[in-house]
């Protein structure tokens, strides 16, 4: 109980760990681990340290939320990739996938070989798609 008022006092005003500061933490301990093999890492795992630190201790919280919202943001995109990639092994034998060359959505298109019209649900523009 006496720690954690001790640790409710420190913390007071400062920003305290998000997303981007556990990311931060299992890079530098990745990191750490490979710098037993390759020294100079150790150097970068040193520097997120220092940077997941002054993140925590920060008290410019709004900045630090705005770092967050961009790591989540890459993020993101990175796991919306992967999943695409997914999908298209999922449905590779029923569906292709195509980019609506308007609004650029991607689309799930039954697997009928030809020429076609297809209508995108999103932007409800047509263009042609050969399969
Ligand atoms: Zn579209």
């Amino acid at each position: 109980m006496k720690f954690r008022m001790w640790l409710a006092r420190v913390m007071a005003g400062r920003y305290g760990v998000d997303q981007l500061g556990r990311a931060l933490l299992w890079v530098y301990l990745g990191l750490a681990i490979a710098a037993l093999v390759v020294r100079p890492l150790y150097y970068v795992a040193l520097a997120l340290m220092v940077w997941m630190m002054f993140r925590i201790f920060s008290r410019n919280i709004y900045k630090r939320q705005m770092e967050n919202q961009k790591y989540l943001r890459v993020i993101g995109k990175i796991k919306g990739w992967f999943q695409l990639q997914k999908n298209k092994f999922r449905d590779r034998k029923t569906h292709r996938y195509r980019t609506c060359p308007y609004c650029k959505a991607t689309l799930r298109l039954p697997n009928k070989k030809g020429n076609h019209t297809v209508c995108c649900p999103k932007c409800n523009k047509d263009f042609q798609v050969k399969i």
